[in-house]
């Protein structure tokens, strides 16, 4: 994929998704960077589900860490892998309390110095809850960037290093919304239904498929 051809992709994905935007449920930065922790490997729907009854009981920092690790395990057990996103989310909760005076950081370097914080929800975090320009790479965006050539890589920081290159960064943010839509949406991950894809003349995966 060229030059012209990235930029060609992100308009096309722009006038498929024109609303695209994140489907978590939060009221604060800080309920944001606990779904986007218990979101992974697992869908945003279960999620919701889960944080409704989650943020009735430990809304902020301060009431979360009333919470014992085994407590927090049962309100969140659904979502999977729940003893380490339990552990995680109380030890970021304690750095927020005890680093940041009980607010979520609006600096990104901040907020990846949290205790169980990756790129990943750090970029979300940035962006969603505080308009920074980010590209959170999950596992839609990486396998829909690699797929077409946007933007290559073997790791999600690779993938983000390319497609912060290929990408204007006012659009990094609104991109990581449309690639996320596009993958759930067209490029599965199994059956990508390529004949489909309004994407598919530029895309490298369906060019080498014809081969
Ligand atoms: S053409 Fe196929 S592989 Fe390429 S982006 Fe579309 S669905 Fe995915």
């Amino acid at each position: 994929m060229n030059t012209q051809e990235k930029k060609q992709a992100i308009e096309i994905l722009s006038t498929l998704y024109p609303d695209a935007k994140p489907a978590l449920h939060y009221g604060s930065p800080y309920q944001l960077l606990v779904a986007v922790v218990l979101s992974a490997q697992c869908t945003d729907e279960r999620v919701n589900i889960v944080t409704k009854t989650l943020f009735e009981v430990a809304p902020t920092p301060e009431k979360m860490l009333l919470l014992s690790q085994e407590q927090l395990e049962r309100y969140i057990f659904s979502c999977g892998f729940y003893r380490m996103k339990a552990k995680h989310i109380l030890s970021a909760t304690k750095d927020v309390v005890e680093k940041f005076g009980g607010e979520v950081p609006h600096r990104w370097e901040d907020l990846v110095t949290l205790a169980g914080v990756g790129r990943k929800t750090a970029n979300v975090v940035y962006s969603v809850a505080f308009g920074g320009d980010a590209i959170a790479v999950d596992t839609h965006v990486f396998r829909v960037s690699n797929r077409l050539g946007l933007a290559k890589g073997k790791t999600p920081e690779e993938v983000e290093k390319g497609l912060q290159k290929a990408i204007a960064k006012s659009l990094w943010s609104k991109a990581h919304h449309y690639l996320i839509y596009h993958g759930r949406r067209v490029c599965h991950s199994q059956r990508p239904n390529c004949e489909a894809c309004a994407l598919k003349d530029i895309c490298n995966y369906y060019e080498k498929s014809k081969k």
